[in-house]
């Protein structure tokens, strides 16, 4: 195993990789998988924060057609996060003994810290893992913009953007077998191609920040510890 090349970390989870093969709901091994791969990135001596998606449970897109008013369904979303968030939590902390917070951009004091940036650098810096839920806490955006936030405000040194999917495609690898995997891309390019990896906002706010993010596949044992030694092989935009 090499050396971290980061000090501070941002991983986003989305939702799905919760939900194992089929992607809903969460399944045990693949919440104490995704726990395990944290818990030896820590040992690595790095401070781990995470944003975590609830794609798993609910997609405030899934209300088109309902008869229900987004920002209903994106609150229902932004709940979401912080369900797979104390999941990911009670794992970590029973399984691995692993000290970790949950904070809520969406306050909700029985059972997770309100979100204040100075407390969140305060717990990374103390070794604990900090899992943000509730995304950015305001509808209309997605996690993967909550995840370039928290990490520009924390000071991440990277977004580490864990998928089902080895690197960014130029189209649809698991639809076309003649699709072309980019090593590293711009920012710019991310959002002119309209590669499907991250939303423009999320792009946007890290290409500003001038945070690199790192896409790779969440499967193999070890793959997130790669990703912060610079051994991964995903895809850099930067
Ligand atoms: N969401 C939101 N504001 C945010 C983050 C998330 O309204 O700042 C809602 C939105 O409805 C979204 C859902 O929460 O569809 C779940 O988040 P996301 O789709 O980003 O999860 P992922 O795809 O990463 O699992």
């Amino acid at each position: 195993m090499g050396k971290p090349v980061f000090k501070r970390v941002m991983l986003k989870l989305s939702g799905e990789m919760l939900g194992g093969e089929k992607g809903f709901g969460i399944e045990g091994d693949a919440l104490s998988f995704i726990a395990g791969e944290i818990a030896e990135a820590q040992k690595l001596g790095v401070e781990v924060s995470v944003v975590i998606g609830g794609g798993n449970i609910w997609r405030g897109s899934t209300a088109a057609g309902w008869d229900m008013e987004r920002a209903n369904a994106d609150y229902m979303g932004m709940l979401a996060t912080v369900i797979n968030g104390l999941a990911l939590q009670g794992i970590l902390e029973t399984k691995y003994n692993v000290y970790s917070r949950v904070m809520t951009a969406i306050h909700m004091q029985e059972l997770a810290e309100p979100y204040i940036r100075r407390k969140a650098t305060k717990h990374l810096a103390k070794g604990r893992v900090v899992i943000f839920a509730g995304g950015t806490g305001n509808p209309y955006f997605t996690t993967d913009t909550a995840a370039s936030l928290r990490a520009r405000e924390v000071g991440a040194d990277v977004i580490l953007k864990a998928t089902k999917v080895d690197g960014i495609y130029d189209r649809d690898p698991t639809n076309d077998p003649t699709a072309k995997k980019f090593e590293k891309l711009t920012y710019l390019d991310v959002i002119s191609k309209k590669l499907k990896v991250m939303d423009a906002t999320s792009i946007t706010m890290c290409m500003e920040a001038g945070i690199p993010i790192c896409v790779f596949k969440l499967d193999q044992p070890g793959c997130v510890s790669n990703a912060i030694t610079g051994q991964s092989e995903g895809t850099l935009v930067q």
